[in-house]
């Protein structure tokens, strides 16, 4: 199977464009999800980070409580290492185990943080999804109602564009509308189907 690693920075147009892949009928594997699938009550990985990091990582449902781990970890750079080193090889076992059970000539793994995280062995190809800071900060301080202080918050925390396009295969450029970024996801996905072919 031909794995296509789709990243970008936030509001690049991740989520709109792994749509775009879909609609042409591309099977599209989002990282974010499995990392919530694999947190899920009665999921390994929920007990070892209450190992990990203790009782008030669980609610009283006894699911994961986020907010108070983001704020654990988010101060607290050898604790996010500790939670990355328990959860990624989960993540990555379970997109493996997806991987394999499709039937298709090449899959979208959507990865928000691929270039930073050290994914790119999991993927054959790294398709970046790209726009303008300014337009990043504007798309999604509209989409999530957040002020653009946050956002520009969260866009440093994050790779720079730079690092990214560096380790793009392919650049998908979103700086124009959506019937722009439509034919550019037309044109990417007969690549891919031609790349998928030669293999
Ligand atoms: P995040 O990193 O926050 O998950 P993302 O990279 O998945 O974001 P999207 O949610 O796809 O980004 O896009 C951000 C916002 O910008 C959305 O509201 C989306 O509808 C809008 N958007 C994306 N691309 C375009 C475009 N070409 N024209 C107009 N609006 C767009």
């Amino acid at each position: 199977m031909f794995r296509v690693g789709l990243t970008g920075g936030i509001g690049s147009g991740k989520s709109t464009a792994s749509g775009l892949f879909a609609q042409q009928g591309v099977p599209v594997i989002d990282a974010d999800a499995i990392a919530r699938e694999v947190v899920a009550p009665g999921q390994p990985a929920l007990e070892a980070i209450r190992q990990a990091f203790g009782a008030a990582a669980i609610g009283a449902d006894g699911t994961l409580d986020r907010a108070w781990l983001r704020t654990r970890v988010f101060a607290a750079p050898d604790e996010r290492q500790r939670l990355e080193e328990l959860l990624h090889p989960l993540i990555r076992d379970a997109i493996r185990d997806r991987v394999r059970r499709l039937t298709a000539p090449y899959v979208i793994i959507a990865i928000p943080l691929l270039v930073e995280k050290g994914w790119r062995s999991e993927v054959d190809r790294v398709l970046v999804i790209d726009a303008p800071v300014e337009q990043q900060i504007a798309r999604t301080a509209s989409r999530d109602q957040m002020q653009t202080e946050d956002v520009m918050r969260i866009l440093a925390a994050q790779g720079s564009r730079e690092e990214r396009l560096a380790a793009a295969d392919d650049v998908l450029c979103n700086e124009g509308d959506l019937n722009a970024l439509r034919e550019r996801v037309t044109l990417l996905h007969q690549r891919y189907l031609r790349l998928a072919g030669q293999r």
